[in-house]
Formats: structure tokens, sequence, C-alpha cells
């Protein structure tokens, strides 16, 4: 039998529509390119994203059409996200870091028609634009006075803005129609588009409001460090507005002292990003001797949060959450928040559920599965692949049939390609990612859990292990180690501290010393990179 509710589509506009009258004065406060603070609340962003919805209908976007962003975190690109979806379009966030290569790509696959741009990138476009799909046009994201001289055509924002009325008749849309478009760089290939839609977006916005309800509320003041060019910056850009939590946005300066700066000032209360992000706060951290005022809680996922980072922060007074998810899970699907009665147990245990990826968020199952699909215990020791299912999870890739086949096992589930075991209380425990994990003599070794231990080491600041290729083991780990000063920590003192947790077996078998390690375009430690640049190496 049918149920007799109004079948009413979800929409990303009515977000932004309920915060305007609900919360107006709920602030959104951005460092500008142009090297200023941007002040501004959610009623006036209603308005500028109404005359924003007029100036893509006047470029002739029509529902469905892809508008692309290269932008850092701030009001205008917000306002993009929300103008983009509400007229049907697809809002395509693009990361600057990605390669030439990877960028050209993109745009051509996505067929995006028009590409909105900080100033920071305009040096990349005119680099770039030959290159890029022929009818493209360029919006700079500025005001007159800020308008570059350049042989690329730029649109000015402002310009376009200037004029348009505030009020707009938003079209009732689908909710399954696309809304969102974000490629994720896997090691081979091309991206792939994840595509997501207006009922993904807003389902996964209420999953995060009610799973991060310590921060998600009424004038809680959020900083996304996490970006908005990947991954909808974890949906913060849709979960604060719904919440009235305030969005402090910091621009394109994201090192330590610049955010500490900000969350000074600013009062942060939350602050969410990749553990990269926080070696450099907690640097500035210990240098000033005390936290930026105001500072509670600190959201860390995108990879593992090592022990040393979660006992730092919780030892200062800063309550960690580390969450585990992925480009295609929109992306949150494990959070670490702890129940009430785990609250109360000892500082230790605590902290070691906190070194786990958390549990599921709603809307998201877990299985874990062995080489021949066999679903294992939840037990927390079976190790196996893991897959996920849930309404905010991507069931394949834009325009690409391959890539979409293999995304989704015969019964319906996403394989992530992370091994993991689950514990019977739902903790999640990511062992590696299947392509990270070290292959020694049949039996498997954890990078992982090896740059947890070492990471804790004084004059560590940051390290990764890798496998390197062994003719007799077929893999066996190299630890790389930035030392945090002028001395270089010696392997056995790093094996001393390994061998209170590991068995002799699994010690990384040589040490290399590095000025830093390469990341990806999210941030990551990228271990292809190294395992590239150590394929060769000759291990004692
Ligand atoms: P990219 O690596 O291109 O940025 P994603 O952002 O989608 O792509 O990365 C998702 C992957 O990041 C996960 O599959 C997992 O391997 C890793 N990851 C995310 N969060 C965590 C975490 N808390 N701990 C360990 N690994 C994580």
């Amino acid at each position: 039998m049918q149920g007799m509710m109004m079948n009413r589509p979800l929409s990303i506009i009515d977000i932004l529509r309920y915060a305007s009258e609900t919360h107006p004065r709920g602030e959104i406060v951005s460092v500008r390119t142009e090297g200023d603070v941007h002040r501004t609340n959610y009623r006036e962003t209603m308005g500028r994203v109404g005359q924003l919805a007029h100036a893509l209908k006047a470029m002739g976007i029509e529902k469905g059409d892809r508008v692309a962003t290269l932008a850092w975190n701030g009001y205008r690109h917000f306002e993009l996200y929300y103008a983009i979806s509400g007229i049907g379009a697809v809002c395509h966030t693009i990361n600057p870091r990605l390669s030439a290569e990877q960028l050209i790509y993109i745009t051509h696959h996505a067929e995006d028609r028009v590409l909105f741009v900080d100033t920071t990138f305009v040096p990349l476009i005119e680099a770039l634009a030959d290159k890029l799909p022929p009818n493209m046009r360029y919006v700079l994201m500025t005001d007159r006075e800020h308008m570059p001289d350049s042989k690329v055509f730029f649109h000015c924002y402002e310009e376009l803005l200037e004029g348009c009325p505030a009020e707009y008749d938003w079209p009732t849309v689908p909710e399954d129609s696309a809304a969102g478009l974000c490629y994720t760089s896997g090691t081979t290939g091309h991206p792939k588009g994840v595509l997501y839609s207006q009922r993904s977006t807003v389902l996964h916005a209420f999953t995060i409001a009610v799973t991060q309800d310590g921060s998600l509320k009424e004038a809680s003041r959020l900083l996304p460090v996490v970006p908005l060019f990947h991954v909808n910056a974890w949906g913060l850009p849709y979960a604060a507005p719904l919440t009235g939590a305030c969005l402090i946005f910091p621009g394109p300066a994201m090192d330590g002292k610049s955010l500490y700066d900000l969350m000074e000032r600013e009062k942060v209360f939350s602050a969410w990003g990749v553990p990269t992000i926080w070696l450099g706060l907690l640097g500035e951290i210990k240098e000033r001797g005390r936290n930026p005022e105001g500072f509670g809680e600190v959201i860390i996922g995108g990879s593992a949060a090592p022990r040393s980072m979660i006992e730092a922060f919780e030892k200062s007074g800063v309550t960690v959450c580390h969450a585990w998810g992925m480009t295609e899970m929109s992306p949150v699907g494990t959070d670490g928040g702890l129940s009430s009665d785990m609250k109360a147990l000892p500082f230790d245990d605590q902290i070691k559920l906190k070194m786990t990826q958390g549990r599921r968020v709603f809307g998201v199952d877990l299985k874990i599965v062995d080489d021949a699909g066999n679903r294992l215990p939840h037990d927390g020791v079976a190790v196996g692949e893991l897959f996920v299912r849930g309404n905010a999870i991507a069931s394949g890739y834009f325009n690409n049939e391959e890539a979409s086949k293999a995304a989704v096992d015969p019964e319906g589930w996403f394989g992530t390609g992370d091994i993991a075991s689950i514990d019977a209380d739902g903790f999640l425990r990511l062992q590696d990612r299947a392509k990270d994990l070290i292959k020694s003599g049949g039996e498997w070794i954890s990078s992982i859990d090896l740059e947890n231990i070492v990471m804790a080491h004084p004059d560590v600041a940051s390290c990764a292990v890798i496998a390197v290729p062994h003719p007799k083991w077929d893999e066996r780990p190299l630890l790389c180690v930035v030392p945090a000063g002028e001395r270089k920590p010696p392997k056995e003192e790093m094996d001393k501290m390994l061998l209170e947790h590991v068995a002799k077996w699994q010690l990384p078998d040589d040490v290399v010393y590095l000025d830093a390690l390469p990341l990806t375009a999210t941030g990551k430690v990228s271990k292809l990179t190294l395992r590239q640049q150590f394929a060769d190496y000759k291990l004692p």
C-alpha cells in the first residue's frame, strides 16, 4: 500500500532558503584572494545567490549543464554551489592541484560550459586556455577593481551580478537529478567523475548534521580547511546553513600560522581537515604555547590520524573526531564520535577508540569480505576489503561505463579498495588501502600501523612506510622519515618503539630521510610517488 504523504523532491536550494529565513544572521566570513576579510550572512547570501542564478541563465546555462569552479574556500564559491544546483545545473568543482593534463582531461570529459576562477588561478588559465574546451567561458571571481589585464577574456563576477534581481523563481527539479560533480584520481587511468544528486546531497547534509551535533548547531563557528574544490568540503556548505552554524572560509592560506591567526580572530570552535594541515597548526600551537581562543574540536579525515596527533589535541583540551570517507561517499562514511559511556573511559582507552575510523553514519552500511567475496564477521579480528552501500554513495562514474561496472559488486555494494576490520561495537579499523599494504612472504604489513608508532618519536615530523620490491619476500617495508629538526633519529630508536607493538618481521628493513613527503592533490601523502621514487631501492 502506498503512503499518503506529499512527494516533495529534496532540493539543495531549500537548505539555503531555510537558513536565510531561520538563521538569517548566521555568518559567513571569508579570507579573500583580494587580501582582505569579507563578512556576510545567510540572508544576504540568499539574495546574491538569486542574482547569480539570473546571471547564469543570462549566460545560457540550462538544466544539466556543467558549470565548473577553480577556487578556494570563500563566499563566492559558496554562492556558486547554491546558484548552479538551484537552477538545475551541475556544479563541477575542480581541484587546482591536479596536473595540467588532468585539468584538461576533466574539463573536456565533463563538457564544462563556464569556468569560475579565483584570481590566484589567472596564470594557470592563461597557460592552459588553448587546450581547454574551445567554447568555454571564463568568469573571474572578483570585482571590477581587481580585474587584471589578461590575454584570456574573463567576465567579472561582481559585474555579472550587478543589476540582477535578488528574487529568483527556483524551478522544481527531480530529486535524483545531478547537482554536483567531483573527479577522483585513481592510481591508474584518468580521473573518474562522481555525480552527486540533489537528493544524495541533502540526505548527506542531514546525516552529518545529526552525527556532528556538537558543532553543527546554531551560531557554532566552523572552519572548513577541507576544500570546497574537493568532495563538497565534506558536506559542510550544506550542513552548516541547515543547522545555522557559521562558516569561516580560510581562502588560499592554509599554513599553520595563517590558520592559527584566523582561528584566534574568528573564535573558531570546530576545524575540519586532513592530518597534514593539523601538523602545521600543532607546530604553531607549540610555538605559541596555547590553543587559539575558543578552539574546542577538530575533525580529522582523508587519511589516518596518527596517535601522536590525537593525543596532542586531546591533552590540550581539543576533542578529536576521526572520520573516514571517500569522494564516492559524498564523502562521510564513518565518524569517530564517542558515546557517553565511552567518554567516561580512561584517557588511554578513549585514544584507542579515536585511532579507529569510528562507526558508520546513518545511511551507510558496511561489510568486509574475503578474496572470494564471502562476508567476514564484525569481530574486530577478521580483515577484508570494505564495501559500502547507502543513499549518498556512488552507483557508478559519470560517462565511464567500464569504471562503473567495476565499481559495484553483484549485490550492489561499492568496493572502497580499503582493507579493514570492524569490531562488535561497529568501530571500523582501516589497515591500509589495498594498494598500499605491504605483502611480505604472503603476510600483510599495515603501513598505517607502523607510521602511527613512528610518528610518536619526538624527532619525527612526518613519515610514511611503503613497500619496496624484494627478491625473497616479494615486498618489504621501507620507512621514509622527515626529521623534525637537525637530528636524524636512528633506525634503532624507531625499531625499539615499533617492537613494543609489532612483530620483529614487520620492522622496516631500512630508513631513508627526506626533506618533505610528496603530497597528492588532496593533501595526502602520495605513496604512489614514494613507491616510484624508491622502486629500485636496494634494501640492506
Ligand atoms: P583521494 O585520495 O583522491 O583524495 P578520496 O578523498 O576519495 O580520494 O580518498 C578516499 C580514501 O582516503 C579512502 O578510501 C581511504 O583510503 C582514505 N581515507 C579517508 N579517510 C581516512 C581515515 N580516516 N583513515 C585512513 N584512511 C582514510
